[in-house]
C-alpha cells in the first residue's frame, strides 16, 4: 500500500533503548519489566500493572484470574475484535453478546439487563476505538447483579470519562502493544488493577504459575507464559514518554479528516468529542449511510486497495465469524451491531501521516462515493448474469 491502513511509530531514541537492552544479560523478567509496568500504572492511575505477551493474553489472564470458568456467562459486545470473545472459549464460559448504542460504537447500557441470567458472572465491556464507554451506568449494572468487570481498553490507553483515565475503573482492565495501537512494544500488552490479590494471581499466571519468584521449578497453578521479554518493555518505555504528543498528533489527523469530508453525501463521520468523555484516537472510521449498504463498502474498499490506499472493515462482527457458528449463548437483537459494522470503513491513520497523504484519501473517497452505488450493482448483476450463464451452459 502507498498509503498503509496504519503504521508504528519508532524513532532513535526507541532504537538505542531496544539496542541497549541487548548489551545487557537480562531479556526477560529483569528491571525493564518492572520500569515498565510502573510507568503503565502510573499512567493509567492504576494500583497495579502486570507486563504481559499481548492484550489478548492479558485478557485470558483476566478470565482466568476472576475464576470465570465453564458455563459462566459474560456479557460482551460482538462488534469488538475477536479476542474478547475467543478468551472466554478458551475457559469453555459463554460469550452473552449485547448490542451496542450507534453514536458511540460501545456497549448499550440500556441493553445490558435483558441479557443477564443467573449464570451471569461478567461484563467484558470495550471502549471501542478509544471511545470509552458509559462507565458509571455499567458500574452500577454490574454492582446490582455482582458481576466482575473487565474493561478491554486495548485501544484506548489515555482516553478519560467524567476526568478518570480508563482501564482501572472495574476489577482490571487491559491495555495492548501490537504495532498499530497508539503505542507498541512489537507484540506486547499490560493488566491494571487495584485488587493486589489479582495482581499477584496475574503475575503468578503469566510465569507459568510460579509463586515464588525464587524457585523456579515451583508451581502453584496452571500457569502460561505470557512474559513480556525486556526488549518489548524497553521499547514500551520510550514510547509512552511521547504518549501526550502521539494522542494530541492523532486526535489533530482525525480533526482533519472531518473537516476533508464533511459535505460529502452518504458519509457519517467520527465525532471529534463526545459528552464526558476524552478520547483516544486509535483508528479512524467512518460510516456509508443513505442507500449505501455493504456491497457498497466492501467495492469502496477494493477500489481503494487498487489505488493504493489501505482500508480496513472495522469491526466485523464476532457472531458472524464462522469461528462462531454455534459457539454463541443465548443471544439479544444485534441490530446495530450489524447494521453498523456492515456501513464501515476504517480510513489510512498513525502517527506521521501527512497532510498530502490524508488529502489524497479524502479525494479518493469522495470521487468513489458517488459512484458506488451503480458500480456496485453492476458488478453485482454482472456477477448474477455470469452465474446464470454458468448454471444454463452446465445444464
Ligand atoms: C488490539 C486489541 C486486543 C488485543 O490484541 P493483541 O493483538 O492480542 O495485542 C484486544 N481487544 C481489542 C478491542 C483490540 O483492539
Amino acid at each position: 500500500m502507498r498509503i498503509p491502513l496504519s503504521a508504528p511509530d519508532v524513532q532513535q531514541e526507541d532504537i538505542d533503548a531496544v539496542a541497549g537492552v541487548l548489551r545487557t544479560p537480562r531479556l526477560s523478567l529483569g528491571p525493564k519489566l518492572e520500569e515498565f509496568e510502573h510507568a503503565i500504572a502510573g499512567y493509567a492511575g492504576a494500583a497495579h500493572a502486570i507486563g504481559v505477551s499481548s492484550g489478548t493474553a492479558g485478557l485470558h489472564l483476566c478470565i482466568r484470574a476472576l475464576g470465570i470458568g465453564e458455563g459462566d456467562e459474560v456479557i460482551v459486545p460482538s462488534f469488538a475484535f475477536i479476542a474478547v470473545a475467543n478468551v472466554l472459549r478458551y475457559e469453555k464460559a459463554i460469550p452473552v453478546f449485547v448490542d451496542i448504542e450507534p453514536g458511540s460504537l460501545n456497549l448499550d447500557p440500556s441493553r445490558i439487563e435483558a441479557a443477564i441470567t443467573n449464570r451471569a458472572k461478567a461484563i467484558l465491556l470495550v471502549h471501542t476505538f478509544g471511545c470509552p464507554a458509559e462507565l458509571p451506568a455499567i458500574l452500577e449494572i454490574a454492582r446490582q447483579h455482582h458481576l466482575c468487570v473487565i474493561e478491554d481498553a486495548c485501544e484506548a490507553i489515555g482516553a478519560e470519562f467524567d476526568g478518570r483515565k480508563v482501564g482501572g475503573w472495574g476489577d482490571a482492565g487491559v491495555f495492548a502493544f501490537y504495532p498499530n495501537k497508539q503505542i507498541t512494544t512489537g507484540e506486547g500488552g499490560a493488566v491494571v488493577t487495584e485488587n493486589p490479590r489479582i495482581a499477584s494471581m496475574l503475575r503468578a499466571l503469566r510465569n507459568q504459575g510460579r509463586t515464588d519468584s525464587n524457585d523456579w521449578f515451583q508451581h502453584s497453578e496452571l500457569g502460561y507464559n505470557y512474559r513480556l521479554a525486556e526488549m518489548n518493555c524497553a521499547l514500551g518505555i520510550s514510547q509512552l514518554k511521547r504518549i501526550d504528543a502521539i494522542l494530541s498528533r492523532r486526535e489533530e489527523i482525525a480533526g482533519k479528516y472531518n473537516e476533508k469530508l464533511r459535505g460529502i453525501e452518504n458519509l457519517r463521520l467520527p465525532a471529534l468529542e463526545l459528552p464526558r468523555r476524552k478520547l483516544s484516537w486509535f483508528v479512524y472510521v467512518v460510516r456509508l449511510s443513505g442507500a449505501l449498504t455493504q456491497i457498497h463498502r466492501d467495492w469502496i474498499m477494493n477500489e481503494m486497495h487498487r489505488r493504493g490506499i489501505g482500508c480496513g472493515r472495522y469491526f466485523a462482527p464476532v457472531h458472524m465469524q464462522p469461528a462462531y457458528r454455534s459457539a454463541c449463548g443465548p443471544r439479544a437483537d444485534l441490530r446495530v451491531t450489524e447494521f453498523e459494522a456492515s456501513r464501515c470503513l476504517a480510513l489510512p491513520f498513525f502517527n506521521r501521516l501527512q497532510d498530502e497523504q490524508i488529502a489524497e484519501v479524502c479525494e479518493n473517497l469522495g470521487e468513489l462515493l458517488p459512484l458506488a452505488g451503480n458500480r456496485a450493482s453492476e458488478e453485482l448483476s454482472a456477477n448474477s448474469a455470469a452465474a446464470f450463464l454458468a448454471g444454463n451452459s452446465s445444464n
